[in-house]
């Protein structure tokens, strides 16, 4: 599952750099998380960094994004593709 972060965030900015996968970005008026990026922290670390260091405890899982463990693994495998392969420019 991806997580999710609720209108409770008071934006202290405490998340964002933690995050491996850059999934954490600021949105209109609070932090976002793009489920496309987030593994759960899979790949990288046992436990969700986000949440380990939100002192508001907003960021609970994603209802909209519900994943299998196998499929954070293929997300993460895939995030690294694209972080080593930079994607193919078209040609001119
Ligand atoms: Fe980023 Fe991990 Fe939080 Fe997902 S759970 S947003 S990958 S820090
Ligand atoms: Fe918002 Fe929590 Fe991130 Fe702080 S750590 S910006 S309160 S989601």
């Amino acid at each position: 599952m991806a997580l999710m972060i609720t209108d409770e965030c008071i934006n202290c900015d405490v998340c964002e750099p933690e995050c491996p996968n850059q999934a954490i970005s600021m949105g209109k008026e609070i932090y976002e998380i793009n489920p496309a990026k987030c593994t759960e922290c899979v790949g990288h670390f046992d436990t969700p960094q986000c949440v380990q260091v939100c002192p508001v405890s907003c960021i609970p899982i994603n209802p909209a994004h519900v994943e299998s463990n196998e499929s954070l693994w293929a997300k993460y495998r895939l995030l690294q593709q694209q972080a080593v392969v930079p994607p193919a420019t078209p040609a001119d």
